[in-house]
Order: structure tokens, then sequence, then C-alpha cells
């Protein structure tokens, strides 16, 4: 145990909450103060908003022994589920027999979260903003826009788990020697529901990712528990296909009905929705410094927020705590070196996290569909499994595996290279499962 202290997370979301578990259950006192309302008395919205977890999230979850709450309210993916104009729809599994990522509600997972966390002995504070931080002393400034009402809360330590646009980061960007960029896609996203059969059934198959890819743009789908799918729709903002082109209701129709007709048939107010939904932008945020003294640390998309195309946003969050929490056996009751040790392992991993994720949008939207892509991937998943010791494929390295991220990036670029010395092998269509390929990719791994 550490000598207890008076701890603040600012965002009561997933990773705000998972954070307040761990550090309850080390014996400290922690309140999450969160500006939006308790989401637990907030009636549903009737949308659906879900996310995949991976073993990286398992993990961090299972440590505090939340994980089987949660399960219950997963859906394993085994498979991507490519659907394309031209071909009937087919399936690409996603790593070995029973390696799965799991559809999970964002909502009902953030819920049980708080719920766990508020079992475990923290409190939490909604409606209440963070304005300002006193970083050096550990003091926020909670309450209303109206400065009359703010208060000062006096912490020991304050964690700053307050999402993309945190507040808690703002102020550290207005030191010296703090870098930061930011970085919006030029491809927004829109959500839209395929909803459930009347039986209360799944339209499409339910232990599948389903995607839609189209090039420039593509739609996805990943089931929810009530027999409905959440789907985004990611495309440019500017454009021959594009948001700002699909201005009208014919528009989206006539769009539709070239591009994706199953999905025109499977949601049945899909031109409305469309105007209903909001567009929303997709951006890249880095920062360094992390932390301030041994007072303040920002964690989760504060820290490093990344594109969705690998989805691994939450899980990265979630291994920061993990691996914080690791340094807290390490170094005790010294969060000075606790803090230095976590910003310094944790940055290239974030850094590299977010590279894979901006260059998995290509893979997603164009190459599951290339029939030079596909036979790759045979090629590697059958030397993976002749030599799972010398070859685990990029995908697996960061779903299904705990192994940093900046050693997935490297090991990917080199199996890069090497795949693409054995693209270039006579007859290599023809001739993928022989033992020549199996013997060239040796070679060059020796190299
Ligand atoms: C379209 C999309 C799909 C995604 N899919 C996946 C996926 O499949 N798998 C995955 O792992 N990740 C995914 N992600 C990423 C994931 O959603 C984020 O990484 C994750 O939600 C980050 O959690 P967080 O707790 O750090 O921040 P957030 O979830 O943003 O929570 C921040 C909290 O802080 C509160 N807050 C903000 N400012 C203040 C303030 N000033 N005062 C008080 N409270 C404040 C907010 O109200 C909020 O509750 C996806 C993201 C997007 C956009």
């Amino acid at each position: 145990m550490q000598t207890p202290k008076n701890i603040a997370v600012v965002g009561s979301g997933l990773v705000g909450s998972l954070l307040a578990i761990y550090l309850v259950k080390r014996g400290h006192k922690v309140d999450v103060y969160d500006r939006r309302s308790d989401i637990r008395k907030i009636e549903f919205s009737g949308r659906s908003i879900n996310l995949a977890m991976s073993v990286r999230g398992w993990h961090a979850l299972d440590e505090v022994g939340v994980g089987d709450a949660i399960r219950k309210i997963a859906i394993p993916l085994y498979k991507r589920a490519i659907h394309t104009l031209d071909k009937p729809m087919y399936f690409q599994p996603y790593g070995k027999e029973n390696e799965a990522i799991y559809s999970i509600s964002r909502g009902a997972l953030n819920k049980m979260m708080i719920d766990l966390a508020e079992e475990a002995g923290a409190t939490f504070i909604f409606d209440q903003k963070i304005w300002d931080v006193d970083l050096a002393e550990a003091t926020l400034y909670a309450g209303s826009a109206d400065k009359s009402e703010r208060k000062a809360y006096k912490y020991d330590l304050v964690f700053g788990a307050d999402g993309a646009f945190s507040r808690v980061r703002h102020k550290m960007q207005r030191r010296s020697m703090f870098n930061y960029s930011q970085e919006f896609l030029e491809t927004g996203y829109k959500e839209l529901t395929i909803p459930a059969n009347e039986d209360g059934s799944h339209k499409l198959d339910k232990n599948s990712f389903h995607i839609w890819p189209r090039g420039e743009f593509m739609f996805i789908a990943m089931p929810n528990t009530d027999g409905s799918f959440t789907c985004t729709l990611f495309m440019p903002y500017k454009g021959i296909n594009s948001f700002e082109a699909l201005d009208t209701e014919e528009k989206v129709h006539a769009f539709f009905e070239e591009h994706f007709p199953v999905i025109l048939e499977d949601i049945p107010n899909l031109v409305k929705d469309f105007f209903n939904h909001p567009t929303s932008s997709l951006v890249t945020i880095k920062c360094f410094p992390w932390t301030y003294w041994d007072k303040v640390a920002l964690i989760g998309d504060a820290a490093h927020a990344i594109v969705p195309f690998y989805g691994q946003g939450m899980n990265v969050g979630f291994e920061d705590i993990t691996e914080l929490d690791g340094l807290i056996d390490q170094f005790g009751d010294d969060w000075e070196a606790i803090f230095n040790a976590y910003e310094t392992s944790r940055k290239p991993n974030a850094d590299a996290i977010a590279e894979l994720s901006f260059r998995n949008f290509m893979e997603m939207s164009t190459k599951t569909a290339d029939a030079s892509f596909i036979l790759r991937k045979k090629i590697e998943a059958k030397f993976f499994n002749e030599y799972p010791d010398q070859w685990v494929p990029l995908y697996s390295r960061v779903t299904f595996s705990r192994k940093p991220y900046a050693e997935a990036l490297e090991q990917g670029d080199k199996q890069r290279a090497i795949m693409d010395e054995v693209m270039k092998m006579p007859n290599i269509h023809d001739n993928w499962e022989s033992e020549a390929v199996t013997q060239r990719i040796l070679e060059l791994l020796s190299a």
C-alpha cells in the first residue's frame, strides 16, 4: 500500500472511471469530476454507439477484477465480413481460432464502470466543469461558466482524464517546453443504426465486424446485444463522394443505392437519419510532457487522442492505467519517479499506435478488398501457423498481445518489407502455398 493521498480525477469517461477503481484499490481517496450529468440518470437517447475491446483493455479490467462483469455485455467478433459490390460477402478471420475483438456499447460500459468505481469507494461529482487548474498546488477550479460560482478544490494529486480537448492539458500547454500538435483528418464520420429484425435477431452475422470498403470512403457495422448494429460511414468532407456533396435527400438515396444497396434495405429511415445525425471529425492529438512534477498527470485521450481505425483508443488508455499501476509497485510513494517513468515509457507507444491507426484507414477502406492484399494475409497466416515464434502478424501483435505498440510498428515495417519481396516471386498467386515461399521468408528473416 502507498501512503493514502487525496486524488482528483477530471473526467468520468472510460479511462477516468477505470483509473478511479485502481486508485481506490490502492487505498487513496478519489473524487471524480465530470462536466456532464450522471449518464446513469439520463434517458437513453435511442442511439447506441459501440467500441471494440481487445486484449490490452481486457487485461486492465481483469487486473482489478471487473472483466467478467463487462464480458456479459460484450459480443465476440472473430472475423471481418467484407461486402464488396462485385462478389458475395466473404470472411477474413482476425487471428487464430477463438481470437476475437469484442463489441461493447460505450454507454453501457461507461455506466457499469461508474457503478463499479462507486462500489469500490470513489466519489463522483457530476455537473461540475473544471475551468482551471493550479498545477503546482494540484488545485481545481470547478463550477459554473459564470466565475462567481467557481470553487477551489485542493488535492495532493490530479489526473486529467478529460478527453481529447482536455482542460487540464490546456493549462499545461501554456507552459514553456510543452509540445503539442493536433491534426484533423479530411475524412469525417456519421453514425447510423441497422435496427434488429422484428423477432430481435440480428440482420447480419452478429459475430463479425462488417466492412463495406469503397476506397476513399467505407461503411462499417458492429453488433449490439439488442439485435441492432451501430454503423459508421467514414467519408471525406469535400469532393465527389463527400458529406458536402450529399446535400439533398435524393442525392443521399442515390449514393446508397449505388454504393451500399443492401444498407438502403436494412435501414428503414436511412435518408432521414443521415440528416438528423451529426457529421463528426477525427483528430490525432500528441503532446509532451504528460506530467507536472509529482502533482498532475494526463491519461487516456487527454494525453494521446488517435483516429479510430485500429479500434485501440480506449485500449491504449486502459493500458496507460496498468502501466502506471506497475510503476506504483516499483516506486511506492515516489510519485515524481512514477510520473517520470510513466510518461517516458508510454509516449513512444502512444505515438506508434497513433501512426498505426492512421495507416489502418487505407487498409480497411481499400486493401481489405484487394486480391494482392488478401494473398499477403494468407501467406502471412500460413507462415505464422508454421513458425509462430518467428512471425506474429501486425494486427495480432496490436490486438491480441500486450507487446509494446512501438515494437509492433517496427516489426510491422520489417514484415512489410519482407512481404514486398515475397510478392515479387514468380507465379506467387499460384504457388503461395509452396515450400519455396516458406524458405524465402526464412531467408529474408535471417538476412
Ligand atoms: C468514432 C470512434 C470510434 C472509436 N472506436 C473505438 C474502438 O473501437 N476501440 C477503442 O479502444 N477505442 C475507440 N475509440 C476511442 C475511444 O472512444 C477513446 O479513446 C476513449 O473514449 C477515451 O476515453 P477517455 O476517458 O480518455 O476520454 P473520454 O471518453 O472523452 O472522456 C472524457 C470525460 O471528461 C469529461 N470532461 C471533459 N472536459 C471536462 C472538464 N473541463 N471538466 C470536467 N469534465 C470534463 C467529459 O465529459 C467526459 O466524460 C473510438 C473513438 C471514436 C471517435
